[in-house]
């Protein structure tokens, strides 16, 4: 679903991805930790071509994202098939990012209306039933202020369920929230999961990512020093960087 071959990313001289390889099959769930200014959020935005990659090779669904290949060489797509290509991947920030002059239904109704400019009706039995799938079908015509953070970001997870996307990539979705909170929204990611969801989680919560993830990554100065299954990582991590790390974080 995700293949990401060689990606480099510089910021002028910086270079801030030195070389990913990954991949994440359909229906899988990939966790990514790794020390502050380590690329995680770069390589994030690098998969909906929020960022332009330097080179190698980043597709989607077997669709290269951002550029089409012709004769060997690759151009970068029209402004209107980027969009298309971003409304098939979802993404939750640590921010909520929420309108705040909507309420819960508005914003999670907003992006099909405009985009997909589906009846009103439809896309708002839509948004109903994405509300009482992560909780909230009660706060539906509550506004942003009126909700605690926990249900906020689960707001932010159905406005981008609400456009159907293939894959979901999550930035420290809880990393803003009160601890008490964090529980609520790991629940939703949890069952989106076991419903099927494709997912890259960008997250330091290391008892979701041994539970939840088929694959945990561990990135570093914008390389990838150590991938594989969460457990076995978590317990015996080879890399000394990594068995640095995690003496930190726990
Ligand atoms: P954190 O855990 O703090 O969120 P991160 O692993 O997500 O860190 P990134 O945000 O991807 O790290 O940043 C990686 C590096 O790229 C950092 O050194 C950062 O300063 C740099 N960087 C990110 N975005 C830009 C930009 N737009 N222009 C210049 N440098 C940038
Ligand atoms: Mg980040």
């Amino acid at each position: 679903m995700v293949l990401s071959e060689g990606v480099h990313k510089s910021f002028g001289r910086t270079e801030v991805l030195r070389g990913i390889d990954l991949a994440v099959d359909r229906g899988e769930v990939m966790c990514v930790i790794g020390p502050s200014g380590s690329g995680k959020s770069t390589f994030l935005r690098c998969i909906n071509h929020l960022e332009k990659i330097n080179s190698g090779r980043l597709s989607v669904a077997g669709q290269l994202i951002g550029y089409r290949e012709k004769g060997g060489k690759l151009h970068e797509l029209p402004v209107r098939e980027i969009a298309a290509q971003r409304r098939r991947i979802g993404m939750v920030f640590q921010r909520f990012n929420l309108f705040p002059h909507m309420t819960a239904l508005e914003n999670v109704m907003e992006a099909p209306r405009k985009v997909k400019r589906l009846p009103k009706d439809k896309v708002r039995a839509a948004a109903a039933a994405l509300l009482d799938r992560v909780g909230l079908a009660d706060r539906a015509g509550h506004y942003p202020s009126q909700l605690s953070g926990g249900q906020q970001q689960r707001v932010a997870i159905a406005r981008a369920l609400a456009m159907e996307p293939d894959l979901m990539l999550f930035d420290e979705p809880t990393s803003a929230l009160d601890p008490e909170l964090v529980g609520e929204v790991l629940d939703v990611m949890k069952t989106l999961a076991r419903d099927g969801m494709t997912m890259i989680v960008v997250t330091h919560e290391l008892g979701f990512a041994r539970e939840v993830a088929d694959t945990l990554v561990f990135m570093d100065e914008g390389v990838i020093l150590e991938q594989g299954d969460p457990a076995t990582l978590l317990a015996s991590p080879s890399h000394p960087r990594l068995q640095e790390f995690l003496s930190k974080v726990l």
